[in-house]
């Protein structure tokens, strides 16, 4: 690794005022540290090193850094109402117009400022609309900051990494209500039904779990989900904080075609700008209503001006641009070809996951069926395959189970130019022995 002095010397006085030096934990990852620029498909680190940008702050970046479309609604905003606080202005109606417009399942909506607040909204709605205590998420999601989905594992040896609970400090009631099943095997959740009949508010899943890189899930699992949910009078929940708007413009929902009763989404929808929401079913989502309702929907700063032109600028882009996910699909797949074609030309045990621009190279056999399988995914390599990316200036995030993300930005010789040093890197690794074959 090129030495990051700059980037340390950043690092350390954070240590010093911010716990651990970073904001949100899983942003530290070594160098590089500090990054200072951002445009297109490109950021720039303290140093001065530049990267071609696949980590996309964890999906937030979907047209690229800084698109002018988005950053020019964002400044045309500034000269409107800043924050006022009372009734509702023209940009909310607008940003709740487009989803519900764009996202199959989505009748009502309302503004979040963070996916976590989203899906802290859909369990506690579906707890009242139900009145029934558990909720049933899987193995490897992720769903945000909170006590109600800080479980991750079904069992301790379940675990590919990171803790289990999420977290210290959180009441035991609260990890007792969340029970855990396994992403694609739909016996496992209803073996859960029939232990807790009648006690179940909710299913709520990430379509695609890429909390854990590119777990794609079997059209029958997604469909008896749907059923299974209906049958037993739970609401079922897709998180799209991730898929929402990346993978088509009505989400995962409208490539699987199955539509949930209430949807979480985030991250791309403001392309970087912060800005969520939950939608859903009207008789649902009603009751938010302050009056007639009795779910509590407040936060000083939802539907914040900024936020909703940056949502209505990313959603209306995507609507106008529809070549958008032809391009980005297209990328993704030279990608995902490219690195098969690699790892099988240089006779290395891996294999390509992903879906639309999202890309992971897994170092275990076949990982598509359940987390079970990415037990057997070989963390030191694909940390080693990473950090050796990044070094040669293509930022994969160094953290196992991670994706990385084509931008609208990205072009076909960025690609190419990212299949070439892979191709390296990978020859690198075996002749060190690094890798299975
Ligand atoms: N759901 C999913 C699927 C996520 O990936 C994340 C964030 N990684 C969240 C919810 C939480 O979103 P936020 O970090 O904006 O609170």
């Amino acid at each position: 690794t090129t030495p990051k002095p700059v980037g340390r010397r950043l690092y350390e006085s954070a240590c010093q005022v911010i716990p651990g030096g970073v904001n949100s934990g899983t942003r530290y990852v070594g160098e590089p540290y500090s990054l200072a620029g951002a445009q297109g498909a490109y950021v720039t680190d303290a140093d001065g090193a530049r990267y071609l940008d696949y980590h996309a702050a964890f999906g937030a970046m979907l047209l690229g850094h800084n698109a002018p479309e988005v950053n020019g609604a964002v400044a045309r905003s500034l000269d409107g109402v800043d924050l006022v606080g009372v009734g509702v202005g023209e940009t909310e109606i607008e940003m709740a117009r487009l989803v519900v417009e764009l996202i199959p399942s989505a009748e009502m909506m309302i503004a979040a400022m963070s996916g976590s607040e989203a899906t802290a909204q859909a369990i506690r709605l579906a707890r009242a609309v139900t009145a029934r205590p558990l909720i049933i998420k899987f193995q490897g999601c992720y769903h945000g900051w909170h006590d109600s989905v800080a479980r991750n594992v079904i069992s301790p040896a379940g675990r590919a990494y990171g803790r289990d609970p999420l977290s210290a400090g959180i009441l035991d009631d609260a990890l007792d209500s969340t029970l855990i099943a396994e992403f694609n095997d739909l016996g496992s959740v209803q073996a859960l039904f029939e232990a807790h009949p009648e006690r179940i508010a909710a299913v709520i899943l990430e379509p695609i779990p890429h909390n854990v890189g590119a777990l794609l899930p079997t059209q029958e699992f997604v469909e008896g989900l749907r059923s299974l949910t209906r049958k037993e009078g739970a609401l079922l929940v897709f998180d799209e904080v991730i898929t929402g708007f990346r993978h088509a413009l009505g989400g995962y929902q409208q490539v699987c075609g199955v539509r949930p009763d209430l949807t979480s989404f985030g991250k791309a929808m403001g392309n970087g700008f912060p800005v969520a929401g939950l939608a859903g079913r009207r008789d649902l989502m009603e009751r938010f209503d302050f009056d007639g309702g009795d779910v509590l929907l407040a936060g000083t700063f939802n539907g914040h001006p900024v936020s909703a032109a940056a949502a209505i600028a990313t959603m209306t882009y995507l609507r106008d641009h529809p070549d958008f996910y032809t391009r980005t699909h297209t990328l993704g797949e030279r990608m995902r070809l490219g690195l098969a074609g690699i790892a099988d030309e240089l006779g290395v045990a891996a294999t390509v996951s992903g879906f639309g621009g999202v890309f992971v190279l897994y170092f275990a056999s076949a990982p598509t069926l359940g987390y079970r399988d990415l037990l057997r995914n070989d963390n030191a390599a694909y940390l080693t395959f990473h950090r050796r990316m990044t070094d040669a200036g293509f930022l994969m995030l160094p953290m196992a189970l991670k994706r990385n993300h084509v931008s609208g930005a990205h072009t076909e010789d960025d690609v190419e130019r990212t299949l070439e040093a892979a191709h390296d890197v990978l020859k690198g690794m075996l002749a060190e022995g690094l890798l299975t074959t």
